[in-house]
């Protein structure tokens, strides 16, 4: 574990998924979409699937951004259809009373910054019963619409020079722009992810990795699940 930041941050950047909640269950049904999309859709063959989903997934962060990447001739909307839009999400994600208490003792403000397309961060967090504990949701539409802005629409390669996401540090950079916070110290980044949490000391941040307790590089503390926050750091009570 690195040096344990004892500043109190002013601002929280939270991920979603295996972060604010974790089912096995919603994550092999979303593992089982995305390949149903690159052999249906895509047309890759059902034996190759699950190695071109996972190496995308390891080597871009995401896999549609790898699909993107390596042009498959992906189209964003209807990727987040196929993969997120017959979820049953209503029987996966239950309520969770003692998550809200928690989020809304902390007072500074709180962004949820996810990988996932805004309508799931949505969705998830209305069923979990915490949509209202954040101040905004930074989502990779968010990433993609900007980037759309930028090139003036362009397609393909010269899009994809703009879009990124965790954790790439211009991810990073764009969210700390986001919520109006100069100081990348002054701002505490939770995650599920090695990677990402890596990602996020490398640009500066405090770093919290949830659902180990064995911390990874990078991590200045490690929690089994979310509200094991107030153990392990009180200082944000303070
Ligand atoms: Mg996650």
């Amino acid at each position: 574990m690195g040096s344990t930041p004892q500043v109190k941050p002013r601002a929280l950047l939270v991920d979603l998924d295996g972060t604010l909640y974790r089912s096995a269950k919603l994550f092999d049904d979303v593992r089982e979409r995305i390949n149903d999309y690159i052999i249906n859709v895509l047309g890759v063959p059902a034996a190759d699937a699950n190695e071109v989903s996972g190496r995308l997934y390891r080597q871009y962060g995401l896999t549609v951004v790898g699909l993107m990447a390596e042009n498959y001739g992906v189209d964003l909307d209807g990727w987040h259809k196929h993969v997120h839009g017959t979820l049953d999400y209503a029987k996966l994600l239950p309520r969770n009373e003692p998550l809200k208490e928690l989020l809304d003792s902390l007072t500074m403000p709180k962004y949820i910054f996810t990988n996932a397309d805004r309508e799931h961060a949505d969705t998830c967090l209305r069923l979990i019963g915490i949509q209202d504990c954040f101040d905004g949701i930074i989502a990779f539409d968010c990433i993609v619409d900007r980037a759309r802005e930028l090139t003036g629409n362009a397609e393909g390669a010269e899009l994809l020079g703009q879009v990124f996401c965790k954790p790439d540090r211009r991810a990073f950079e764009y969210a700390l722009g986001r919520i109006g916070e100069e100081s990348a110290g002054a701002t505490m980044f939770l995650d599920d992810s090695a990677a990402n949490i890596k990602g996020a000391k490398d640009a500066g941040l405090q770093t919290v990795l949830v659902g180990s307790e064995s911390p990874c590089e990078g991590a200045d503390f490690a929690i089994e699940v979310f509200t094991g926050l107030r153990d392990a750091a009180p200082h944000l009570w303070q």
